[in-house]
This record gives C-alpha cells, structure tokens and sequence, in this order.
C-alpha cells in the first residue's frame, strides 16, 4: 500500500496502525475531526474579493503533527492521503444547488512554469470521484515573471497567471467552474487565477473556490 511508503506511523502519537489521513483512529478523532470542519474565508485585494472554502487551518506554530502532514502532502506518494481529505471537504458542500451543472475543475497550476504542481492535480482527481467534473488545465503561471530568481517572496506572490487560448471556445460552455488549490495563505496566486479566467467565462457562470488547506490570518 503507498501510504506504509509514505509514513508508516501516525504522525501524532507514532501508533502503527495509521489510516489515510496519516493519523490512527484514536487521534483522529480526538484531535484531526474537530479541525476539520466547513470554513471558508473571504479574500479581498485590491477591490477584488472571493470566498475560498477550505476544510482546516493551519498555524504553522500551532501543531508539528499538522506542519507534517502539510509537508507529506506535498510528497508526490500522497495520493491516498488526498483523497481522504478532499472527500471530507466534499462531505462538507452542497450538492444540491450544483447538480446537473456542466463542470470544469482548474487546478491551480504551480508557480514555477516547468514543473506540474502534482498535488493540486492530485487533489482535482480526487474531487472528481465524489462530484463530477472535467478537469481542465487551461491555466499557466507566466514564466516570464515567475522564473526570475531574484523576485522577493511578495513578488511571486503576484506571479501572472495566463489563461491558455486554446481553451477559449471550451471553457464558456461550462456553467460552474470549481478553481482548486492545495494551501491558500495570501489568496494573490488565487487571484492570479480568478482574474485570468473570468474574461473567458460565460456571465452566469458559477465560480466556486476551494482549498484543502488555509493558513495564516483569516
Ligand atoms: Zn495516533
């Protein structure tokens, strides 16, 4: 099983019997559930505000189990992890109101443009069984601006997102579009994407926004 490869103990109290979310049954119970909850927050810059929904918050300083779990979740093993995650954020949606909409899910794309940001990718393949979905990479990070090794940390924050043209004809025939990312901390790469996207969408369109994880001050 990939997940005895990825870390075979649960990342809170060292038990060996760890399950997918990489914590054993007792302290995912105890500690994991209740963090795990329908958060959302609402970012705003530069006149420009969007509701990102999330299933928990991190604090870096908070919990060394949760600043592992954020960084075994960028491992490229984690797939099984994900899709426990992420079907825990779909438990927490409303389907309802979206069903029998025609779907495109965008993952949002790394910020280096040479590299695939895999575990978004992962995360929109998981969404994908549970609430159904085209995925759709029609987003590129701006190499121009994102390869520059001198930018400041605030500075690849704002990297340009662009929309790939090809994608132009296609995407307007969707009517909900869900925007993915692993982390949202300043919502600027979110943006990026939002901005890009939404000349290309038809007016109706609903623009759902959803991370795994948020961090920072809400
Ligand atoms: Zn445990």
């Amino acid at each position: 099983m990939k997940i005895q490869l990825l870390y075979p103990l649960c990342l809170r109290c060292g038990s060996l019997s760890v399950r997918s979310s990489l914590f054993c049954s007792t302290c995912e119970e105890s500690f994991l559930s209740p963090r795990m909850l329908k958060h959302s927050r609402v970012i705003n810059l530069q006149g420009v505000s969007f509701t990102v929904d999330f299933l928990i918050h991190w604090e870096p300083q908070e919990s060394d189990s949760l600043s592992e779990l954020v960084y075994l979740l960028k491992s490229r093993l984690s797939y099984t992890v994900w899709k426990f995650y992420v079907e825990k954020l779909t438990q927490f949606q409303s389907p309802r109101k979206t069903v029998g909409l025609k779907t495109a899910l965008i993952p949002v794309p790394g910020s280096r443009s040479d590299k695939k940001a895999y575990h978004t990718q992962y995360f929109a393949r998981a969404w994908q069984g549970f609430s159904p979905g085209n995925v759709l990479n029609c987003l590129m990070s701006d190499a121009e601006h994102a390869e520059q090794k001198d930018l400041t940390l605030s500075e690849r924050s704002r990297t340009k997102m662009k929309f790939l043209e090809e994608f132009t004809n296609e995407i307007y025939t969707y009517e909900r579009i869900v925007l993915i990312d692993d982390i949202v901390t300043s919502g600027h790469t979110l943006q990026a994407s939002f901005m890009a996207l939404k000349p290309y969408l038809r007016p109706d369109c609903l623009i759902e926004i959803k991370a795994l994880l948020s961090r920072g001050k809400i």
